[in-house]
């Protein structure tokens, strides 16, 4: 087996996203690895990246930009949750794209040796609606994945 020397962890910055990240750095603890996290975030498909908004504090904004601060900001929130320790340890990403292409993408630029990360184990209607990050990034990324299925959500 390859040694594993840099993990990456996806994290959709949800409630469950700590999950994965403890396996993460669980692993990464046991073979001396550096953990790298990446949120990616992403325009709907369907606004063009060029429409502006107006916000009162900043006054018009690309709509990009306004996407790209919330992600940015939602990571941050999600960051504050770890200990200074671990926080400062981890090499973080926040990248623009298609979440799983993403992640395999930068899990490749980065010579990344494992991914860890959370999976909602949609199936049936469900799967055929959502689909699922974990899948397509276990069936294209070069390096294996380790998933680990996130808890039910609570109504
Ligand atoms: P799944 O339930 O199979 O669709 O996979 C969910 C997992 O995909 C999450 O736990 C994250 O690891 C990853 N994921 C989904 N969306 C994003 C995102 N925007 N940025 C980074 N990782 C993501």
């Amino acid at each position: 087996m390859k040694p594993i020397r840099k993990i990456l962890c996806p994290v959709d910055c949800s409630e469950g996203s700590g999950v994965a990240l403890e396996y993460a750095l669980a692993f990464a603890n046991q073979c001396k690895a550096e953990v790298h996290l990446i949120h990616v975030w992403h325009m709907n498909y369907h606004v063009r990246p060029d429409l502006s908004v107006w916000l009162e504090a900043h006054g018009q904004q690309p709509i990009s930009a306004v996407v790209e601060k919330e992600a940015r900001e939602e990571t941050e929130k999600f960051l504050s949750s770890l200990s200074p320790e671990t926080r400062s340890a981890l090499k973080v990403h926040v990248v623009e794209g298609e979440p799983w292409r993403t992640i395999v993408d930068v899990a490749t630029r980065e010579q990344i040796d494992l991914i860890a990360m959370g999976t909602h184990g949609r199936s049936g209607m469900v799967h055929f609606a959502l689909g699922s990050v974990a899948e397509k990034v276990v069936r294209h990324a070069i390096c294996p994945v380790l998933t680990v299925r996130l808890p039910e959500k609570k109504s």
